[in-house]
């Protein structure tokens, strides 16, 4: 062991005390000291900088050591070594988080080589390593005439997708991502690796089915049900800003409840260019498609109209902003699209009425700059049809749509606005909306974010971390914590391991 990694618990204990749980400060039970393995970066490295950076530019975070696992043993040692030396522990894959939960100032455990993708064509199952990205995914998949539904940014990471939900433009014909979710193998919080199925372990596989990232335990690779594509159709249509209420007023009564084989979004932005967008896919053809687009179109007359036959692969590729032909995009992190960014969110359950229409325009107008976008994302279909309480994703039922208020700005002097039109423009709503809120758009500002991203499944998640997690081992500002020591049940039962630890 090097002398710098013995100097990891001073910071550490300052970041754990500052979420008010008592956390164990007992040594772990192994008796050999851990070891890191893997590749191991550190401040003053080469490649420090680039081994530290968000996709959202707002972060500048400075972790004492960053461990690059290249198997689910190094994750093993790596959570044996924190907790040895009392680090704070940081779980990473994709590093698209909105806010720094998947990196601070301890260690950071980055499973972004577990990049394997192994594809059973035949019983439409695949195992994905936990660091694949999405498009690498959805083009592996792709080569057997299957997918499975999912976001569509290329370098957001299928772990953190998956465990928040994944909503993406197959989620009404297929639900989310998470729906998808079969077996999740991870390294627990004494560094074992543990298997949650719906045999086994199947609470664990509940909370993972959208009770967010960074809380149970780290995820080195999830088995997914696929599901046969091939050729689509999407739609793209184009309204001035004047038209914002009628367009509006016309999609969220026909979006949400439209054939179940469409998903459609719809953008309203600030800036002149495109400033009414929706757009969608739909599983079958464009002939099909158009009629079925009848109530958006009368709603006003649209200055873009797009309605194309396509298949799903060039679709998700245009959809996910990918020139053809570039083969670099990865290494470049989608560079285009990277900024400082505040999103925040909220879910209707009831249609907006005038006032709530009216509210959204008027904050749009009141952005500080013309880079925001309020995106809406139709639910309904195969995402309502699952119960609430099957999965630890809350928002269905008769969830309408979710909203996303989104700030982009490349200055750090307009930061102070920026964030503050995000906030405030999520408090602007409340009147109109239920109040929950996406977990995979985490904000930092949402006091009652239990409540607002998990609903009625908190409490089950806390029993699930309770027994996972006792010591609160995996923790970001916004974890699920575990039951205070004294409301603990005293025979509450312990969890099944994959295989015998070798200690
Ligand atoms: C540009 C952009 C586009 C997006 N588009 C969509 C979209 O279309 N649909 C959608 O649903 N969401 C979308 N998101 C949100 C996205 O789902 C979340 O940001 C997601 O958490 C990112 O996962 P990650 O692995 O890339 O990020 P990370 O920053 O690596 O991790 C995110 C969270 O998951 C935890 N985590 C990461 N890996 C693991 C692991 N192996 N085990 C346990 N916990 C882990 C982290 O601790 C953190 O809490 C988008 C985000 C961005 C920035």
């Amino acid at each position: 062991m090097r002398d710098g990694e013995r100097t990891a618990s001073k910071g550490a204990r300052a970041e754990r005390s500052t979420r008010g749980i008592t956390a164990s400060r007992s040594r772990p039970t192994w008796s050999t000291p851990a070891r890191l393995t893997g590749r191991i970066v550190r401040p003053g490295d080469r490649g420090y900088d680039a081994a530290r950076a968000m996709f959202n530019l707002r972060f500048d975070v400075r972790p004492r050591l960053i461990a690059f696992c290249q198997t689910a043993d190094d994750v093993g040692n790596a959570v044996r070594w924190a907790r040895d030396n009392h680090a704070p522990i940081h779980v990473r894959s994709g590093r698209h988080a909105y806010e720094p939960l998947s990196i601070g100032e301890g260690i950071v455990i980055d499973v972004v080589d577990l990049d394997s993708v192994t594809i059973d064509p035949g019983n439409r199952l695949a195992v994905v390593g936990a660091g694949v990205a999405l498009l690498p995914l959805y083009e592996a998949l792709w080569r057997h005439g299957l997918t499975v539904p999912g976001g569509s940014c290329p370098t957001v990471g299928i772990a953190g997708l998956t465990l928040g939900g994944g909503y993406g433009l197959l989620s009404r014909r297929f639900g989310l991502t998470c729906d998808s979710l079969l077996a999740v193998e991870m390294i627990d919080a004494r560094g074992d690796r543990i298997m949650a199925t719906e045999t086994r372990n199947p609470d664990l596989l509940w909370a993972c089915r959208g009770g967010g990232g960074g809380s149970f335990g780290i995820v080195t690779s999830l088995t997914f049900r696929l599901h046969p594509i091939g050729a689509v159709s999407t739609y793209r249509l184009v309204w001035n800003l004047e038209d914002l209420a009628s367009v509006l007023e016309a999609w969220q009564r026909w979006a949400p409840f439209t054939d179940d084989r469409l998903t459609s979004l719809l953008h309203l932005r600030s800036s002149p260019a495109a400033p009414v967008e929706s757009i969608g896919l739909f599983t079958g053809s464009a002939a099909e498609l158009t009629p079925l687009l009848a109530p958006l179109a009368r709603a006003a007359r649209a200055r873009v109209v797009e309605i194309v036959d396509t298949t799903y692969i060039e679709a998700t590729r245009r959809f996910a902003g990918v020139v053809p032909g570039e083969v670099r995009w990865r290494a470049h992190w989608h560079a285009a699209g990277r900024a400082r960014f505040k999103n925040t969110s909220d879910f209707a359950r009831r249609p907006l009425d005038a006032a709530g229409i009216e509210t959204l325009r008027a904050r749009l107008a009141a952005a500080p700059i013309p880079r925001a976008v309020i995106g809406l994302d139709a639910y309904g279909g195969a995402v309502n049809r699952i119960p609430e309480d099957a999965t630890a994703f809350s928002h269905r039922g008769g969830t309408l749509y979710s909203l996303q208020y989104q700030m982009y700005w490349k200055s750090g002097s307009d930061e102070r606005a920026c964030v503050q039109w995000a906030v405030e423009t999520r408090a602007a709503m409340a009147p109109f909306v239920s109040g929950e809120a996406y977990v995979n758009y985490p904000d930092l500002a949402i006091r009652d974010w239990q409540t607002a991203y998990f609903g009625s499944s908190f409490s089950r998640l806390v029993s699930v971390k309770t027994r996972f997690d006792p010591d609160d081992v995996f923790r970001h500002a916004q974890s699920v914590p575990p039951a205070p020591r004294e409301e603990r049940h005293p025979a509450l039962p312990g969890r099944e391991p994959l295989v015998k630890p070798a200690r």
